[in-house]
């Protein structure tokens, strides 16, 4: 298992403190990993800014021929990949190997072959007498810090697009999650010139902190929770440096009285619990409407108490535990405030499982009324709650009275409903009929709390590269 981090042309082990990587399934300790060093952080990034000027000139047909090269190489090596994922967060790891690994593929080909055919406005006299053009550089070195939901695709989404575009760029994994990206940093070592990518270990409150505040970084990109978003727009407000923020999210999910019930409860079931429910698009609000709620709240239950979890063969497994004893208390927690409210049933679940690892049942919680906790806050558990509606005009305001705004969906057999429905929702994404499809040509991003950074798609590179005009007098 490799352990060290990427500084510069070297592999090195951090100098200072040690976190304990677990195995969520068992609880058991993985092994023990020292973080980087003010010095070591100090390192990473010099190597990133001296590594700028070359690769920032190379052009996107060079940058492209890598990027390939390295979903090759994670081709290639996708069943190793796909064990050590599932190692550290717990996943079945069939999971990972056939829907993860494929997209994190993916994402480096999409831009390898999307930053060759950047569009933009078309150069022209625009002043007579003047041409002006339009240019969209890379910005330098980018401080990319991921979450540990998704290690090795969040790593994709901030690394493909911040290297197709030019930049170099120091990484640094979640602390619970960092053996699959210091398994790619072999491979980005093999690939890449030297110090185009470093990536170094550490807790958020020392090596991300000391990341997103040194003065060579020109842009932070991160992924996680709205809280730690704000500590980095203050950190970037002291130098302006550039964000890009995917936060957190509590996508509402409108299931109109005509909607198709078999596929909105397969959905649901799908959608609401992948990945034990740490998603930050997982279907965890529910609004059902008056006459089909009671139908919604039986089949949801029954169908989520049939999901497979927890078994010792793991070909079997739908879902894996939480990430770690932490997060199973505070999903806990949420269920057993909800449970005290009178108007709240647990229909399934609600409670831990009593096996070894961070197992928590998938639960359903009916009942729920607007204002409750569980209506507005991100659980990130595999719990889902269900609120009656009766009026289209109310639950459309009440979608929108949330703090996030990432995914959202409306299942309906009426396309105008949908559509007139989609349109007043205030999310970066919105599904009709079917939730938590992604794909790499298309913007994953959000709108209020949830940030504003667009991973996928060429907004991401237009979120990587700065906008300038040249202008020359005849
Ligand atoms: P987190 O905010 O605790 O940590 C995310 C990363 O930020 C980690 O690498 C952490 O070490 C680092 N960090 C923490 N404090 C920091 C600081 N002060 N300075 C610099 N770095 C710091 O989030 P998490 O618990 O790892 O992930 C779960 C959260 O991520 C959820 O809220 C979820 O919704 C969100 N998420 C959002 C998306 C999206 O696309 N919008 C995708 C996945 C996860």
């Amino acid at each position: 298992m490799e352990t060290n981090m990427l500084i510069g042309p070297s592999f090195e082990a951090g100098q200072e403190a040690e976190e304990t990587i677990l195995n969520p399934r068992t609880g058991d300790t993985i092994l023990m990993l020292p973080e980087a060093s003010p010095a070591q952080i100090d390192r990473a990034v010099a190597a990133a800014a001296a590594a700028y000027a070359d690769w920032s000139r190379t052009t996107p047909a060079h940058r492209s021929t890598l990027l390939l090269k390295i979903a090759d190489r994670i081709e290639a090596e996708a069943e190793a990949f796909a064990k050590l994922e599932a190692l550290n967060c717990g996943k079945p790891v069939n999971a990972v190997r056939n829907d993860e690994i494929p997209a994190i593929v993916d994402c480096y080909r999409f831009f390898a072959g999307a930053v060759r055919c950047m569009p933009g406005t078309a150069a022209g006299e625009y002043m007579a007498g003047h041409t002006s053009m339009i240019r969209r550089d890379p910005i330098g070195v980018v401080a990319s810090i991921a979450p540990w939901n998704y290690p090795l695709m969040m790593m994709a989404w901030k690394l493909a697009p911040a290297l197709a575009a030019g930049n170099t760029v120091v990484f640094k994994p979640s602390e619970q999650t960092p053996l699959t990206a210091l398994k790619l940093a072999h491979i980005l070592a093999d690939v890449l010139p030297e110090g185009v990518v470093n990536v170094i270990t550490g807790r958020g409150e020392s090596v991300g902190n000391a990341l997103i505040n040194h003065p060579a970084v020109k842009m932070v990109s991160i992924t996680g929770d709205v809280a730690t978003g704000k500590k980095i727009l203050q950190a970037a407000a002291r130098t302006v440096k550039r964000t890009h923020l995917e936060l957190g999210g509590k996508a509402p999910v409108i299931v109109f009285d005509d909607a198709d019930l078999e596929a909105v409860v397969n959905g649901i079931r799908a959608f609401g619990y992948y990945n034990a429910g740490q998603d930050c698009t997982a279907a965890c609000r529910i609004y059902a409407g008056a006459k089909i709620y009671d139908r919604l709240v039986a089949d949801l239950s029954s169908a989520v108490s049939s999901i497979r979890y927890a078994l010792a063969d793991d070909a079997e497994n739908e879902i894996g535990p939480l990430i770690s004893q932490r997060q199973r208390e505070r999903v806990s927690s949420f269920v057993q405030r909800a449970a005290e409210l009178r108007h709240v049933e647990i229909t399934t679940g609600g409670s831990a499982h009593d096996d070894a690892g961070f197992y928590y049942r998938p639960t359903v919680v009916a009942g729920a009324l607007q204002a409750d906790e569980i209506v507005r806050r991100e659980v990130f558990g595999p719990v889902v709650s269900v609120t009656r509606f009766t009026d289209d005009d109310d639950v459309v305001g009440w979608a929108n009275d949330s703090d996030y705004g990432l995914a959202s969906s409306v299942w309906t057999r009426d396309v105008a409903r949908a559509m007139a429905c989609a349109s007043r929702l205030e999310y970066g994404c919105t599904w009709i009929n079917t939730h938590f499809m992604l794909v790499n040509e298309m913007p994953h991003g959000g709108l209020k709390q949830s940030g504003y950074g667009k991973d996928m798609s060429l907004y991401a590179l237009e979120d990587y590269t700065a906008v300038r005009h040249v202008m020359l007098a005849h």
